[in-house]
């Protein structure tokens, strides 16, 4: 049986640390504010289950119409084609994450200079 995680809203506390550990960008949501799962966009890896610190993330059973296990072989190779275009939109997120990180640290170093 193929899981899916869904998140108990009541009990969210917004810290988004299952944001960070998602592979798929399923979970939405900012911080200090309750996420959510895009239920189309779990594979199910239970990688946020963990993170969270208030367990306030459950695994339910996956619906029929999405779970790999009983959707045709096209659906299924729909489903890859999508899963391999939300880790690439994760990958490219990651990376433009990093580079303005990188260059806030060199306009911060730059204004340093300039003080010194
Ligand atoms: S089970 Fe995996 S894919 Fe689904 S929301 Fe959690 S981390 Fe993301
Ligand atoms: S880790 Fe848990 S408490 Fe934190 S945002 Fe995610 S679901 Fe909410």
């Amino acid at each position: 049986m193929t899981l899916q995680a869904i998140i108990r809203e009541a009990d969210c506390i917004g810290c988004a640390k299952c944001l960070d550990v998602c592979p798929t960008d399923a979970i939405i949501g900012a911080p200090k504010f309750l996420h959510q799962v895009l239920a189309d966009d779990c594979i199910g890896c239970e990688r946020c289950v963990p993170v969270c610190p208030v367990d306030c993330i459950d695994l339910i059973p996956m619906p029929d119409a999405v779970d790999p296990e009983k959707i045709t072989h096209e659906k299924r190779l729909e489903r890859k084609a999508h899963f391999g275009f939300l880790a690439k939109r994760r990958k490219e997120r990651l990376l433009k994450q990093k580079q303005q990180a990188k260059q806030r640290f060199a306009n911060m170093r730059d204004q340093m200079k300039d003080l010194l």
